[in-house]
């Protein structure tokens, strides 16, 4: 790329298009073009679906793509993949990680999940009890994990383990890449408060992870993780939205389609639910632009606070504002949806979906504690040895 890779790109951008044009050209043949072509992710590095460029100039090539009338990979239906495997295996897999999955990953052939939680680990994630003990070049790994999104469509899985339990438990951690094809692996579905179940329960009895699917090293699996939660966050609440899009621009809708049931008090908490709206959205294109130069950090945790809050309080809006039109919810069928979707169906889902935001990713709670402590440098919360405190207490 020379000195202006803003023209460059565009120039790459026409000559795929002329090269394949989306009116003609089959879809799969498309995005293997773009990919080749290193216009998937601009920021990944040559032959990897990229250019090594910044990736503040990714909105160059999406917007002159989408302008053409380009298919796309479907997002919503890889998004783990898209937002937290593949930069975690970029940043920390083996050149061997890289080639083998980043490609399918970026088509959507392969569709990843995350098999962090478990009954007994969640905000403290450092707690897994899944073990995975070597067995010559492989690792055996048995557990239960919880809450995994989209383990029912998945064809591969981030996984953390404990490798050894005998050290402080965040050294005994190692992450690793799960077949989840492979025999041992069982998923069961879990319904949630939607009526949906978009997320399961995933048993490992037994299944079998070759040592070349490790990523990191031996007991590094906390620094591998915690490199996938930041993006995660940043996934889950910086994504780049138009003006009034997503849940704000549902409320509007509503707004403006029911001037009878306006009030001075709803007039009043949508203009705020607006402004605040509009500020996390250009607070997410700072934060992009920041990540363009390097990895996300906390900030990412506060993006994430903020939309979890927004949505809840948006969605509570957004019901009370259709009057009993709001109350009612469409269909409570049992299904296993093949992506998530924040601002999907009807007034009722949104409402209830949203309470999950405010858990998944890292608890609203989790995160006020990491913005206290890493972001504004307060001192951390004292942690309370319980058993010495039972000691203490007078008897
Ligand atoms: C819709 C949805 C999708 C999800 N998808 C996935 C997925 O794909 N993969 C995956 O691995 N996980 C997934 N999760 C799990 C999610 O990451 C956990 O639910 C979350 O980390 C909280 O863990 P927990 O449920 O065990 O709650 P707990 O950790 O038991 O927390 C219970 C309550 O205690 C509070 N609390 C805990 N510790 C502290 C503390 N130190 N200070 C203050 N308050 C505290 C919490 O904020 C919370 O209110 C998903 C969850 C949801 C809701």
């Amino acid at each position: 790329m020379s000195q202006r890779p803003e023209a460059d790109l565009r120039a790459r951008v026409d000559a795929l298009l002329a090269a394949h044009d989306p009116a003609t050209t089959e879809r799969r043949a498309f995005l293997e073009a773009r990919w080749d072509a290193g216009l998937a992710w601009v920021h990944f590095p040559e032959g990897l679906g990229g250019l090594g460029l910044p990736r503040g100039l990714q909105g160059v090539v999406d917007d002159r793509l989408e302008a053409a009338g380009a298919p796309d990979n479907d997002p919503r239906r890889i998004g783990i993949g898209l937002g937290m495997a593949a930069p975690t295996i970029l940043a920390l897999g083996t050149d061997e990680q890289r080639r083998r999955f980043l490609r399918p990953l970026w088509l959507g052939e392969e569709v990843w999940c995350q098999l962090f939680s478990e009954p007994g680990a969640g905000s403290d994630l450092a707690a897994v009890a899944t073990r995975a003990v070597l067995d010559g070049d492989t690792w055996v790994v048995d557990g239960q994990k919880v809450w995994t999104s989209s383990a029912h469509l998945a064809d591969h899985a981030i996984l953390i383990a404990r490798t050894d339990p005998d050290v402080p438990k965040h050294a005994g951690l190692t992450y690793f890449l799960l077949d989840m094809h492979d025999p041992g692996v069982e998923v069961r579905p879990l319904r949630q408060l939607t009526g949906e179940a978009e997320f399961n329960e995933v048993f490992l009895t037994g299944v079998r992870v070759p040592d070349d699917r490790r990523v990191g090293a031996v007991g590094e699996g906390w620094k591998v993780a915690n490199a996938t939660l930041m993006n995660e966050r940043v996934s889950i609440g910086g994504g780049a939205t138009p003006r009034e899009a997503g849940m704000v621009g549902k409320v509007t809708e509503a707004w403006r389609a029911h001037p009878e049931r306006r009030t001075p008090g709803t007039h009043q908490r949508l203009l705020e639910l607006w402004v605040e709206s509009e500020v996390l959205r250009m607070t997410g294109q700072r934060l992009r632009q920041k990540l363009a130069v390097g990895a996300p950090g906390p900030e990412g945790s506060a993006m994430k606070l903020t939309f979890a809050r927004l949505a809840q309080e948006l969605s509570g809006l957004e019901v009370e504002l259709l009057g009993d039109d709001g109350l009612r919810y469409d269909d409570w069928t049992l299904r296993r949806p093949s992506y998530v979707d924040f601002t999907g169906r009807d007034a009722g889902y949104r409402y209830l979906r949203a309470k999950g935001n405010s858990i998944e990713g890292g608890t609203s709670e989790i995160l006020r504690n990491i913005i206290a402590e890493r972001v504004l440098g307060l001192p951390s919360e004292p942690r309370v040895d319980k058993d010495a405190a039972w000691k203490d207490l007078p008897r």
